[in-house]
């Protein structure tokens, strides 16, 4: 759970940086030349997110894009000098603290697209903080006599203020929680930007630090967009459990010893024609839920309409039998409240007095037929095998539905 919902996500963003930072140490093994083009390597990156951003749509991936490009600029014009300078100083502390709270709360933006007036208004917001730090750098005065409590310390290991650390693993545990609910390579990457910008800040005195860390930078962000689309196309959109594609993906080596299951929801038909469409993806979506949490090793995918699989790999038949009775059950025992849709009120008045009775919304709850199967030497392929849990679905249906009936040889 542990390794899957934080470790995984993490771990090319991590090596990206990792790389970097090692690679740092070489640098000035490159002749001049070398190094002038390469302070310019953020930049270019930049433009490769933004026009992936622009490709796949993704507004925050682009913001924090253009962000990060900003503050490395202010670095290169600003920050060259020693930091004992007030103005230097003062754009470093700004910088230093302001990142933080900005990729929070862009990482809260909805995605909503990058052309729209949503998208450019984000754009002006995220960008503000950066001219602000600009301004601040030609009239040090305003803000360097209250910001003294974060003065920077002369440790052998940063250069960072204790507070500003303490913003950053704020920062951090904030988007690994994100991360841990959300699921999102976007917020793994976020995560592992903010470890940077804390390792550039703190060692802020190291030659070539600065260029390193924010074309790292840029290449994670690289990677979050494009991981992020890719998931996409692995994802249902309406019940977020992995779609047709991952679980043929994931059939493609589903080891030597393994289960299927086909799930049907009983009757959806009428359900439909009886609440509505809408209802009925409300109702998808909580049994989709509930079939996430099936438990026993198993995975679910949403096979398509109402059906749907769940694989589990290295077991026994009898072994998970349990497991699915306890999703099957859970979902017969689950009552969602709508209003039946010959119900629903058909002029506004109507609507105020029978949205005052309780009386007409009331519990509906749906069941499911299983078909169970596992791997054995007459079904060659993993094919096979979900054809003979399809068959065994069937005669769940034919044997009154709301029951397992798993593959007999
Ligand atoms: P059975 O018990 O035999 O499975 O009966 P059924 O009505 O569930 O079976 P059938 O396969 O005939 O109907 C499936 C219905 O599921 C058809 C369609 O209305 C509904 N359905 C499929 N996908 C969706 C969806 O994404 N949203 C909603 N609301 N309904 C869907
Ligand atoms: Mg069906
Ligand atoms: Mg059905």
């Amino acid at each position: 759970m542990l390794t899957t919902r934080l470790v995984y996500p993490l771990i090319v963003p991590l090596m990206i940086i990792s790389v970097a930072i090692w690679l740092r140490e070489y640098l000035s093994l490159l002749p001049d030349s070398y190094l002038v083009l390469l302070s310019y390597l953020p930049y270019a990156l930049l433009i490769a997110t933004g026009i992936l951003s622009l490709q796949f749509n993704q507004l925050r991936g682009l913001l924090i894009a253009i962000t990060l490009a900003l503050s490395f600029l202010i670095i290169q014009l600003l920050l060259q000098n020693s930091l004992e300078e007030a103005p230097a100083l003062t754009s470093y502390f700004l910088l230093s603290l302001l990142l933080p709270f900005m990729l929070m709360m862009i990482s809260w933006f909805p995605e909503r697209g990058i052309l729209t007036s949503y998208g450019l208004l984000f754009l002006v917001v995220t960008s503000l903080p950066v001219f602000v730090a600009i301004y601040l750098y030609f009239n040090p005065n305003l803000i360097i006599s209250p910001l003294s409590f974060f003065i920077i310390r002369e440790w052998s290991f940063s250069v960072l203020s204790p507070f500003a650390i303490l913003i950053y693993l704020v920062a951090i545990v904030h988007q690994l929680m994100r991360l841990w609910i959300l699921q999102q390579p976007f917020d793994a990457a976020i995560s592992v930007v903010l470890v940077a910008l804390l390792l550039n800040f703190s060692l802020f005195d190291q030659t070539y630090i600065s260029v390193v860390v924010f074309s790292a930078i840029q290449l994670i962000l690289i990677w979050s967009v494009l991981k992020q689309s890719h998931d996409m196309a692995y994802r249902d959109e309406l019940t977020g459990l992995p779609g047709r594609r991952a679980l043929n993906e994931a059939l493609k080596s589903p080891g030597r010893k393994y289960v299927l299951a086909m799930m049907d929801i009983d009757f959806f038909k009428k359900f439909n024609d009886r609440y509505g469409h809408d209802v009925g993806d409300d109702v998808l979506k909580v049994v989709a839920s509930k079939m996430a949490e099936v438990t026993g090793g198993g995975r679910a995918y949403r096979y398509g309409g109402e059906e749907f699989t769940v694989l589990f790999k290295g077991k026994e038949l009898e072994t998970c039998i349990p497991h699915l009775e306890a999703v099957r059950e859970d979902i017969a025992s689950y009552s969602l409240s709508i209003r039946e849709k010959s119900s629903r009120p058909k002029t506004l008045k109507e609507g105020k007095t029978k949205r005052g009775s309780r009386k007409k919304s009331k519990g509906i709850s749906v069941t499911i037929s299983i078909g169970v199967a596992k791997k054995r030497p007459e079904l060659s392929s993993a094919e096979l095998v979900l054809k003979a849990a399809d068959k065994a679905l069937y005669k769940a249906k034919k044997a009154g539905r709301n029951c397992l009936i798993a593959d007999k040889k």
